[in-house]
Order: structure tokens, then sequence, then C-alpha cells
């Protein structure tokens, strides 16, 4: 996996996350994302169309479990782009206590970036 743009530590930490998130959606023939690491203003983390992923520089100082979540979130968008049933049934099925990272990460770290 290349990782760009990204501090090395910070790099591997998301590569363990990512490889221990990722069979859950390996089964879904999808494409494995490319994964890049930004200052980003507005989110915790994006998938453009040509499959990067791309996260947040500032997750760094947020929970393992909330990393967790936000690559969780953006492996979902490889299956539905948008955040309809289809999203949040694989959602529920892959991590079933996301609504509770999700809170954790929001108003316990940061409550200054708005949800993704
Ligand atoms: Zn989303």
């Amino acid at each position: 996996m290349n990782i760009v743009n990204g501090n090395i530590s910070y790099g591997k930490h998301v590569n363990k996350t990512f490889e221990r998130c990722w069979p859950n959606f390996e089964k879904l023939s999808i494409k494995r994302p490319n994964m890049q690491i930004r200052q980003m203003k507005t989110r915790w983390g994006s998938l453009s169309p040509n499959s990067i992923l791309t996260l947040n520089m500032d997750l760094v100082r947020a929970p393992k479990e909330c990393v967790d979540y936000v690559i969780i979130h953006e492996l979902c968008h490889l299956q539905y782009p948008n955040h309809g049933p289809g999203f949040y049934k694989l959602m529920e099925s892959v991590m079933p206590d996301w609504g509770r990272r999700k809170h954790k990460l929001d108003f316990s770290v940061y409550t200054l970036y708005p949800k993704c």
C-alpha cells in the first residue's frame, strides 16, 4: 500500500488499521483502494472516484477504535457511494458498534469538524 504525504509512523499505524479492516471487504469483490494521509479541514476521511482513500492527518490523535470507524466508513463507500440504506446495512454488519465510535470521535476528540 502506498502512503503518500503522510509521516512515516502515522503511515504505519494507519496501514495496520487498514489491514485489520480490509478482510471484511475482500469478499465483496471490490478493488482495494490506495491510501493517503493529508491535512483536511472539514472531514475525517474521503474516498475519490479513482479509489483513493484519504484520511485526515489529525486522526493520529484520535482513539484507535475511532480510526477504524473512519476507515470502515470509507470502505463501505466503495460499495455504496451514498449514505443510503444499503450503506448502513453494510456498516452495521461490519461494525455493529459504529454509532458509539462515531459519537466518541465527534464529541470527545474534536467538535470542530462536521461529520463526513
Ligand atoms: Zn460517508
